[in-house]
């Protein structure tokens, strides 16, 4: 169990664990109406905390709010905003290791109904040990017989709280079955991602993951590789991907803030490539890990530090 920081940021100000509380008659406990996102924080090469992406992980929050129809404090916030507030969390914290910070938009008005403009909401955020949530020494997948929700469903490109259920689904048939984790299919069978984590194979040097028309999450990872490969001059393809392609890729690994970039060395039974971890996702893993430090000139700008 990842160790949580006991005190939170929670509607402006940092309280105690136990006031941070949401109501049993919220829209939020009710249906799972809030919208969410998770970045890092590593200690960077002078030991300080430095929070990673964090503009593209406010834009992304306010882009999940805006697809559900909720207004919301966070909406006139910049990333000096959002800096500042996790700043206050780190602070009360004395947090001294590697963290992930989950932030997230709650819909805490009492019983509206099926409704989400002009709610209450409310900001809030915890810190919590950077435990990773797949082996990185390789993980084992298995395909799940849960299909990813469609857009025109619940979009997943929305990270919101309901949808989840989805991914527990999925991951904990995956789990049952003896695996690390699931494969996503969407409704026509194509590949769309892990439970929680973007997927990526490698086909004779060539990089290939699911389009952002296939029913994902706009992994921020999955773009951080994506463009750590073009200056790597490697070709990147995002395309439909068959489940058979999958099957006989050279290499594969899932990316995500809990998921670091983990090689994946099994699905359903059948070895991917050799069995080994591949060169690619090896010099990928090296870059996206300096770059979440910001230890790479190139990336610095990546990097917000919690001083
Ligand atoms: N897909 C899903 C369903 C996720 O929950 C996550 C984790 N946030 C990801 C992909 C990876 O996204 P990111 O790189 O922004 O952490």
């Amino acid at each position: 169990m990842a160790k949580i920081y006991p005190k939170m940021f929670f509607d402006g100000a940092i309280v105690e664990d136990k006031a941070a509380a949401l109501s049993i008659t919220s829209s939020a406990v009710l249906y799972g109406l809030s919208v969410y996102t998770v970045f890092p924080a590593f200690s960077d090469k002078d030991g300080n905390l430095a929070a990673f992406r964090l503009a593209e992980h406010l834009k992304r929050l306010k882009n999940s709010a805006k697809i559900m129809g909720l207004g919301n404090l966070v909406e006139s916030w910049n990333t000096e905003d959002l800096t500042l507030a996790v700043k206050k969390l780190v602070n009360a914290n004395a947090i001294e290791e590697d963290i992930f910070v989950r932030a997230s938009l709650h819909v805490d008005e009492r019983l509206p109904g099926m409704r989400s403009r002009g709610l209450n909401t409310n900001f809030s955020m915890f810190a919590y040990s950077a435990d990773p949530i797949l082996p990185p020494s390789g993980a084992r997948l298995k395909t799940s017989v849960w299909r990813r929700v469609p857009d025109s469903s619940i979009p997943a490109r929305a990270k919101v709280n309901g949808a989840y259920a989805n991914s527990v689904l999925a991951k904990q048939e995956a789990l049952d079955n003896g695996y690390d984790d699931c494969v996503f299919l969407d409704s026509d069978g194509h590949v769309c991602e892990l439970s929680a984590a973007n997927i990526f194979l490698v086909r004779d040097n060539r990089l290939i993951t699911p389009s952002l028309t296939s029913d994902l999450l706009e992994g921020i990872n999955r773009q951080t590789v994506i463009e750590l490969a073009k200056t790597e001059d490697l070709k990147v393809e995002e395309r439909q991907i068959d489940l058979t392609e999958l099957y006989i890729a050279d290499e594969a690994f899932a990316v995500g803030t809990s998921a670091f970039l983990a090689p994946i060395l099994e699905i359903d039974a059948r070895t991917v490539g050799d069995g080994k971890i591949g060169p690619l996702t090896k010099k990928l893993g090296k870059l996206h890990k300096k770059a979440l430090k910001g230890e790479e000139p190139r990336y610095s700008d990546w990097v917000t530090v919690l001083k």
